[in-house]
């Protein structure tokens, strides 16, 4: 089969973003495509053919060396969809052709006291698919089918599917994690697949909410508007109102202050990222605790997600009908597609299209 994997930690050339660092080789291509044999499955996993696979920002993390990949070289790619192709002979849940998809969750050790109650991301042996095992950025990938995910048939194009299994999913679990309901207002901090997503969730739970878009990026800022936002800002602007709850997904630090100073009194922040970047560290300085912490403010981060985000997202998706906006590309240029995300040119979701398979 084919498949692009990473062999060495790297920087990604891109105009004006990239950084010189010490014994950390530049490239414009990342990944190589190599020719491997298919994956076996062992006793209790399925094999997926891989349809589609949603290209995250995290496999730019783990690239350029903030989350450090375990084991080198590594197929990366944490959201690929597609028909179940063969099957270990311990299985139970699926069958040849049934439509299946992974999501950053892996597998967990499924005996501590996080797995025991549901909190399985947060399992000390949490592994991550196309990090701790190979991903899904070609032809097939082997996953464990108790972490699988069922795609339900509503969902039906699998090019579209694919940005919902980590922007989608990670994106459901951070609005939960606001605490939001119907009326509160929502102030989401950078506009990037998850929180394309994320303001149809909104619009779909909390039609009675005002939701602001809080963006740099004027394409961003443009696709916010088609998709509802109430209103739509730069980084350091005052929101029309207080946020009772707001997620930030950017990958720097002053979002994150603004973001604090906008926050209602009781109201709640919630970092979506797995690492924020160095690079405005100093910016942390500027914290008032009177005037971004204090009465009764919350920070909150979330990290990974579970098999029940999963199942409650896809069925929320189905329902709502949420749809990425995409911009696909094939298996061979998803050196282009991590470039085009690192740059920002493009919003919404970009996808590797592997297969025709529907
Ligand atoms: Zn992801
Ligand atoms: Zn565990």
């Amino acid at each position: 089969m084919r498949a692009m994997v990473l062999r060495e930690i790297c920087e990604i050339k891109v105009e004006g973003k990239t950084q010189q660092r010490e014994g950390i080789t530049i490239k414009t291509e990342p990944l190589e495509l190599v020719d491997l044999p298919v994956p076996k499955p062992g006793p209790k996993d399925i094999v997926i053919k891989v349809s589609a696979c949603g290209v995250c920002r995290t496999e730019l993390d783990q690239i350029e060396g903030r989350i450090l990949p375990p084991k080198l070289p590594i197929i990366l790619g944490h959201q690929p969809v597609g028909a179940v192709a063969n099957l270990g002979t311990s299985t139970t849940r699926f069958r040849i052709g049934d439509r299946a998809g992974a999501t950053w969750i892996y597998s967990s050790c499924g005996k501590c006291k996080f797995c025991q109650s549901g909190e399985e991301n947060l399992c000390e042996q949490f592994q991550g698919t196309g990090c701790h095992a190979n991903g899904g950025y070609a032809e097939y990938i082997v996953i464990p089918e108790d972490y699988a995910q069922i795609i339900p048939d509503k969902l039906i194009d699998f090019t579209y599917v694919a940005p919902l299994m980590c922007s989608g999913v990670i994106g459901y679990r951070s609005l939960k994690l606001t605490g939001m309901e119907d009326g509160k207002t929502l102030g989401l901090y950078g506009f990037g697949s998850a929180h394309h997503l994320v303001i149809q969730m909104a619009n779909y739970l909390f039609p009675g909410s005002k939701k602001f878009v809080i963006t740099r990026n004027p394409a961003q800022k443009q696709l916010a508007k088609n998709l509802g936002a109430d209103w739509v800002g730069g980084i350091e602007e005052k929101t029309p109102e207080k946020l009772d709850c707001a997620i930030d997904s950017t990958p720097v630090w002053k979002p994150t202050i603004f973001a604090l100073e906008n926050l209602e009194k009781g109201g709640r922040l919630v970092i979506n990222l797995i690492r924020k970047e160095e690079t405005d560290k100093e910016f942390l300085l500027k914290l008032d605790y009177p005037k971004h912490l204090w009465l009764e403010k919350e920070i909150k981060t979330v990290a990974n997600v579970t098999r029940r985000d999963g199942e409650e997202f896809l069925a929320l998706a189905a329902q709502a009908q949420i749809k990425p906006q995409i911009k696909s590309f094939k298996l061979e240029e998803s050196n282009k597609a991590l470039i085009e995300l690192k740059s920002g040119r493009s919003p919404g979701s970009k996808v590797l299209r592997i297969s025709s398979d529907k």
